[in-house]
């Protein structure tokens, strides 16, 4: 990510934690304000959206537009005011509020990246089924992203796990592969929106498998079948399948925070309306954040106003605010 030329004595304006859609749109609008910026991505740049094949309800794409396209375009757009990346996973952050020096320490090394302020954007984690199978099989079968494995289940059968909006769109992407598709939800209707729910009872690839929770995922080297039970009569049932797809919702994931800001609910930040945290000079947006919604363009619209707020922040801590 071109962090070679970086050098830890510097103070950035803003250090930027996570780049998804929030943290990359924070990036647009502080590094455009010229605030010198650097952000921290563990992974690849992009978030979930960069997992995703189509994404139908971002603003101005009537076609849809694919997620890696999308999480490309915020990155190279970012790029071009000047952000700066650096890859690695931020595992400790010190706000201390006697200073206006930020630290921020990357990989458990002891020496920090340093800014006047910060904006987490660490999204959040896909949660696990955490049934007998299903760690031992992630890999041979198990996984969390459609786009990304979805190719190795042509004409194969297989189960998708939940009932939300991220489970049967994500069921109906593979159905370009799958020649079967079972959806096992817990509840005894889905909980996604109703186009989904549409398109997903009209494909007839796709059976539902209502009132059931996974109790093992089994095989010999790969997977090769799942024991569901049925939670209303508790009788139990195998299904022959050759992949799992597991889309049950999502957790903060956020330890390196620690204490350092107030959380809510779930471990999620809570943040006020803009988007400031409990610590003075600590921003968060997105998924991490204590919300009712988490989509593509509400954590954008976090991130454009998390870097309004740090922008003012600096500039008044500088002397430089516009007033
Ligand atoms: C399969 C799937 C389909 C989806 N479809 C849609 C859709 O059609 N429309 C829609 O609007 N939304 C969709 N979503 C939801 C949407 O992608 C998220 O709401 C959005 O990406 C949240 O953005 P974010 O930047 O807050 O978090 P994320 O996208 O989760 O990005 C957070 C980033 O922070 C990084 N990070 C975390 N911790 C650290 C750390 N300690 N150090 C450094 N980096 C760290 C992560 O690696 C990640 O890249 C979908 C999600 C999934 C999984």
């Amino acid at each position: 990510m071109g962090e070679d030329l970086l050098r830890k004595e510097d103070i950035y304006d803003v250090i930027i934690i996570g780049g998804g859609p929030a943290g990359l749109t924070a990036g647009i609008y502080t590094a455009r304000a010229r605030l010198s910026t650097l952000l921290v991505e563990k992974l690849a740049l992009g978030g979930q959206a960069s997992i995703t094949d189509r994404i139908e309800n971002y603003p101005g794409f009537i076609e849809g537009v694919s997620g890696p396209e999308l999480a490309h375009s915020m990155e190279e757009q970012a790029k071009s005011f000047g952000m700066r990346t650096v890859s690695g996973e931020v595992t400790r952050i010190d706000g201390n509020d006697e200073s206006n020096i930020k630290k921020v320490f990357v990989n458990g090394e002891p020496e920090p990246y340093q800014s006047l302020s910060i904006i987490i954007a660490a999204g959040n984690e896909q949660k696990k089924l955490g049934v007998p199978g299903e760690k031992e099989f992630t890999g041979k079968g198990v996984s969390y992203c459609a786009t990304c494995d979805g190719a190795f289940f042509r004409d194969l059968a297989i189960a998708v796990v939940g009932g939300g909006d991220v489970a049967l769109q994500e069921a109906l992407f593979l159905t370009r592969f799958a020649r079967k598709i079972y959806i096992i939800h817990r509840r005894d209707r889905p909980r996604a929106t109703k186009i989904l729910q549409e398109r997903t009872f009209s494909n007839n690839k796709i059976e539902f498998v209502f009132n059931s929770v996974v109790d093992e995922i089994f095989g010999q080297t790969t997977v090769e079948g799942l024991r569901v039970r049925d939670l209303n009569t508790a009788e139990t049932k195998e299904l022959q399948v050759n992949g799992v797809f597991v889309f049950v919702g999502w957790s903060a994931s956020l330890s390196f925070v620690g204490k350092a800001v107030k959380r809510g609910e779930g471990g999620y930040i809570i943040v006020d309306k803009e988007m400031r945290t409990s610590r003075e000079g600590v921003f968060a947006c997105g998924d991490c954040c204590e919300k009712n919604l988490r989509q593509i363009v509400t954590a954008c619209g976090d991130g454009a106003t998390a870097a309004f707020s740090a922008q003012h922040y600096v500039e008044r801590i500088k002397g430089e605010e516009y007033v």
